[in-house]
């Protein structure tokens, strides 16, 4: 049977990103309509029963994702360029999201050989033993922040455990899912097993969820998509990994070294233009320290150099899209009318590359108390909200007052503390005296309304892959009913 190649089903309606730097045309792709996704969950379940893909030896599926890394390493300029073209980010940002991909795609590679059996010694008359399975056919979505780097995460572990993969980015960077599915094709994955669906979430996303065929959901975006595709999950029955959004607290004692302190607290919420869910965008300051802290962090941010993803020492460029700016000016508004002083930013820095573009500036509040709207909900974007703490107990109960539970930083010279206050605050990942590292194989993931599972390491492996128990009786003698 001829199967058709690793691109979209399409439609009629057009799908267009915007290069939110300059407001032009960054590339076109067809959006996957309710009605051609049947025939896309059909070639996906063909390619999972015919190509001997789930059934080939992990180190044949490693030696496909090598070089799926390898083709990604081959074009690593162009597709940070088109990243950059379709998101905004700073060209650096980019060419470091493509490296995170390839060294995903290598690590899965590499760990594919842990899905072999785990057998358990006989116990006299049976021996057992464990296989880890593919579910068959599995969709992952992605948010537009970081494309190719969230479309990695899901796809590399997904076909490492042998599942035929759906694959529906944003609509917002839609560019660079269908280049992975090429790139794949050309290092040979077998036609079918990674397809792409274009087309707005409510559309094709929830058909995609509730469609009979998928057998699980990874997804990674907002909270309340999140909740959403959990119903459908829930009614269905069908597991779905759920990376969501953080309002992660970065806490800063009196003891801290404050050089490295401030230089972090300013890159964890104005890298990538606080367009990132680990965005640490509540900085808790211990009282004493509280002014000074802040004044330094009011004097950086002033100082970040806002400008096109591609000129040269950009520190941070343009929001993602022009209506997401739309979405950071209203909750800077908001923050304004719940009482906020805005130290600096608030607004759209006009004249020059800025007029074209979809700019906003480093934006630092303070004076709201910790239930303020502006300190529960999550802007993404660069928009840093500062509070003093009293004492460790204040601390914690104010930086856990939230429902998210994603990241944290501290600060501080004190083994002893950083351990106390890393055990007490409820985050998936902890960064003590650093922010926002992340290595592959390190598990990665959120607490309360951040989500549920994780992804990364080998969770984020057999988060793709179903058990499967067997026993094999060794009776010399017909089993009794009762012993
Ligand atoms: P979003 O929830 O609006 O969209 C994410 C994806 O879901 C998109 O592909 C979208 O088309 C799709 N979608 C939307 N509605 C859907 C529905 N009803 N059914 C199925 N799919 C649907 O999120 P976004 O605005 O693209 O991304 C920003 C959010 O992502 C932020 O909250 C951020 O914190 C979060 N995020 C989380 C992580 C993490 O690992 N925890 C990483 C990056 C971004």
């Amino acid at each position: 049977m001829t199967l058709a190649p690793n691109t979209s089903a399409s439609s009629d309606e057009m799908i267009t990103s915007i290069n939110p730097a300059n407001g032009s045309v960054a590339g076109t792709v067809t959006a996957t309509s309710p009605a051609e996704l049947d025939a896309v969950v059909e070639r996906a379940w063909t390619a999972f029963r015919n190509s001997g893909w789930a059934e080939s030896l992990p180190h044949r599926r490693a030696l496909v994702l090598q070089k799926i890394a390898d083709g990604l390493l081959a074009e690593k300029e162009t597709l940070a360029r088109l990243q950059m073209a379709d998101n905004g980010k700073p060209l650096g940002e980019c060419r470091g999201m493509v490296e995170s991909a390839i060294g995903t795609f290598r690590y899965y590679a590499g760990v594919c050989e842990t899905l072999e059996t785990d057998v358990t010694p006989s116990r006299g008359d049976y021996v057992s033993l464990t296989v880890l399975e593919p579910f068959g056919v599995v969709a992952c979505i992605t948010p537009w922040n970081s494309p190719i780097m969230n479309d990695a995460t899901k796809v590399a572990p997904a076909l490492a455990a042998g599942n035929a993969v759906i694959l529906k980015p944003s609509e917002d960077s839609p560019l660079l899912a269908p280049e992975l599915a090429r790139i794949a094709l050309a290092a040979g994955l077998p036609e079918g097993m990674l397809q792409v669906v274009q087309g707005k979430g409510p559309a094709i996303g929830s058909a995609l969820v509730a469609h009979p065929g998928v057998r699980m959901i990874s997804f990674t975006g907002g909270t309340a998509t999140g909740r959403a595709i959990g119903r459908i999950a829930g009614e269905r029955l069908v597991p779905a990994a759920l990376e969501l959004g953080g309002k992660s607290p970065h806490v800063v004692f009196a003891d801290a070294d404050l050089d490295h302190a401030v230089a972090a607290v300013v890159a964890g919420i104005f890298g990538s233009a606080g367009q990132s869910c680990v965005a640490g965008s509540r900085l808790f300051v211990e009282a004493s320290i509280y002014d000074e802290v802040l004044q330094r962090v009011v004097d950086r941010a002033k100082s970040l150099k806002v400008d096109a993803p591609d000129a040269a020492g950009v520190e941070m460029g343009p929001l993602a899209s022009f209506h997401h700016r739309e979405r950071v000016a209203a909750f800077v508004d908001r923050a304004r009318q719940e009482g906020g002083r805005i130290l600096c930013g608030g607004e759209a820095p006009t004249g020059g590359v800025f007029d074209a573009g979809a700019y906003y500036l480093p934006t630092v509040i303070d004076g709201l108390g910790p239930d303020a709207a502006s300190c529960q909900e999550e802007a993404f974007g660069p928009v840093l909200v500062a509070l003093p703490f009293r004492d460790e107990a204040d601390l914690i109960s104010q930086a856990n007052g939230t429902a998210f539970g994603l990241a944290c930083g501290i600060w501080s010279e004190s083994f002893k503390r950083c351990w106390r206050i890393g055990r007490a605050l409820e985050a998936g990942s902890v960064w003590i005296n650093t922010y926002k590292q992340s290595v592959t194989s390190t598990p990665f993931g959120g607490f309360k309304n951040s989500g549920l599972g994780r992804e990364k390491g080998i969770d984020g492996l057999r988060l793709y892959a179903q058990v499967k128990s067997m026993y094999f009786g060794l009776h010399e003698h017909p089993l009794a009913v009762a012993k």
